[in-house]
Parts: C-alpha cells; structure tokens; sequence
C-alpha cells in the first residue's frame, strides 16, 4: 500500500475544498502545522479556511499571517477536514464533532494512542512534531520551507521539542530546522518574538505560584497550581500558565511534575516527566492523553480532589517505573 504520506499528497493535489483544525487551547505546534498547512495549500491555489473553537491566542499574535482563524463552523461545508495535532478526534473541540463523523477527515497526528479517526490516517509517534510532518508533506509536494512557511514549520518543532532539547529532536528534525535556516529564517529574532509576549501582571502571576510549588513523593514529585482566586487577582488566565509547569523539572529529585489549574469545564492538568516514567498512561487512566514525557487532560472534580488523585497515580507509576 502507498505510504501515508504519498496518499495525502496525492489526495490534496485532487481535492479543493479544505478546512484545516487542530487541538483546543492549541499550541506551537498545534498553530504552526495548522498555519504551515494554510499556507501549503494556498501556494497551490487551492480553497482553505482554519477553524479552531478557541481562537488565535494572545500570545501566538505575532505570528500574524493576515488570515483569520474562523471560531465558528463556515457556512459552506469543506470537501474534507485535516485534523492537525489531535490525539484523538474530540480534542478537535464540540462545534466540529458531527462534521468529523460525517466528512472525509485527515488525521496527521504524532500522539501515543491515536485511535487512526481518519478516513486518511498519517500518525507518526516517533517525529517530534506534526509541524514536522507538515513540513515533509511540503517537500514531498515541491514546496520549499521558505518565508512564512518556514517560520511556522520552525515554531511547530521548536515548540514540541522543548528548544531542540526533548528526546523526540532526531537528526531529521534538526536538518529540518537546518533547512528553514538556510531559507533565510533568523532564530534571534524569531525567539524574540516568541518568547517576549507577556506583561508583569503574568510574570509576577508565575512568581507567585512558583513560590507555592510542594513536593510528594519523597521530593520525586513536584507540583505548582493556578487557582481561579489567583487568575482574578493578577487579572491574568489560562492561556498565561504556558510552559510554568516545565520549570518544576529544575528541581534535581523531581521526577513529574504536575501543575493543575482551573478552568470552567473542570480542573485542566498537566504532567511532565524526566526519564522512562510514562505520564501518557497516567493522563490516558483520566480521560486524557499526550506523550511519554509530556501529557494532560481534565479532571471534573474540584482543585483538592484533584491533586490527590494525580498525586497518587503519579506516585503509583513512579513506583512501576523503579
Ligand atoms: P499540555 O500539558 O501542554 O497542555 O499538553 C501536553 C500534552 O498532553 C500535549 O501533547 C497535549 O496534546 C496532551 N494533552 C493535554 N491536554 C489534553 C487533554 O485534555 N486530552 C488529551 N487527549 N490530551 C491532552
Ligand atoms: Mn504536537
């Protein structure tokens, strides 16, 4: 059988009538792979809207194409619908569900567990990014990694790497990266623009729970929480919690770290992990999902109920791990 990727190009190049979706609350490589896709299909005249229930966040402003990100279905419906970045097909959000059940969908996907939702299924759980894989599309389609497009590509896999850092950075993402750099993309000012978003308001609000992290576990787990008391007295939000959770793992024993923060629909979580401890089943055992060493999902209980639980499925699968 034709691989994956010799199948979608094939089925673009004969298709017109795209929308292109990712993950709610999405992030770099969510909004890079789906902004990169955009600009693929535009390079090849083709008709393409993006769709994403949440919107361009705030701090992904920067990277501005000029097109909008449509919050609400379009009137006229796509000929086929490409998932971007979903580990499953109800991260794409409620308003597109029936949509997913009833059209042609491609899924390119790198998640642990993706249960291939596609009518074209492209999962790869070894590539660092889907921007990634976007940008292998790209080639395979004769489209260089130049101008807008390489910045989206390279903010997919800097994003998901953790700054080329995480396992998941293998030779080819770097020669990926390394070909975006030959197209001319400056990585001073573009780290510039990525990481010079916030307001003290939101760096005071980070202080302030750093200085709250605890320890469980002996000091093997560490964990940091965004209450919504918090969030009205810095007038800061969700979408300014990004990556805190990360800096846990400073903290030499700490093996996970958790951050837990609430929202609306319930208590969102996220789990970090250094090693061979797989937080992709921990998140999974709670209705969520993600990867090995990084993964999330939401709990609807409250703030208390839900620190114990993840606390104690962490230290269950820290245990399993030894
Ligand atoms: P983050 O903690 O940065 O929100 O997400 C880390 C990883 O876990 C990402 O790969 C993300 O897709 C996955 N993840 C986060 N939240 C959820 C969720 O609610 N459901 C699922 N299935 N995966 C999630
Ligand atoms: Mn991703």
């Amino acid at each position: 059988m034709m691989p994956p990727l010799k199948r979608i190009a094939e089925y673009i190049r004969a298709t017109d009538n795209f929308l292109i979706t990712t993950h709610v609350a999405p992030d770099g490589d969510a909004l890079g792979s789906m902004f990169a896709m955009a600009e693929i299909l535009a390079i090849l005249g083709k008709h393409a809207v993006m769709f994403n229930e949440s919107g361009l966040p705030d701090r992904f402003a920067w990277i501005g194409s000029g097109q909008t990100i449509l919050t609400e279905l379009p009137a006229a419906e796509p000929d086929v619908i490409i998932v971007l970045d979903c580990g499953d097909r109800e991260r794409a959000g409620t308003a597109i569900l029936p949509w997913l059940g009833s059209k042609p969908v491609i899924n390119i996907d790198h998640h642990l567990a993706n249960p291939l939702f596609g009518t074209l299924n492209w999962v790869e759980q070894r590539t660092s990014s889907v921007g990634e894989l976007v940008g292998r599309l790209a080639q395979e389609l004769g489209i260089p990694l130049v101008g807008m497009l390489g910045q989206y590509i390279y903010l997919a896999l800097i994003s998901d790497t953790g700054n080329f850092c995480f396992n998941n950075t293998r030779p080819e993402t770097l020669e990926m990266a390394a070909e975006i750099l030959r197209m001319g993309l400056l990585p001073g000012p573009f780290h510039e623009h990525r990481q010079s978003t916030g307001t003290l308001n939101q760096l005071q609000m980070r202080g302030t729970v750093l200085q709250e992290a605890r320890l469980y576990a002996d000091g093997r787990i560490g964990l940091i929480s965004f209450s919504r008391d918090l969030f009205e007295r810095t007038s800061t939000g969700p979408e300014d919690t990004e990556g805190l959770v990360n800096a846990v793992l400073y903290i030499q024993d700490v093996q996970v770290a958790i951050s837990v923060r609430e929202e609306e629909q319930g208590i969102k979580f996220s789990l970090r992990s250094k090693g061979s401890i797989n937080v992709q089943a921990v998140a999974a055992s709670f209705g969520g999902g993600g990867h090995r060493n990084a993964a999330g999902g939401i709990l609807d209980v409250d703030m208390e109920s839900a620190q114990n639980s993840l606390v104690q499925a962490v230290t269950k699968a820290i245990h399993e791990a030894l």
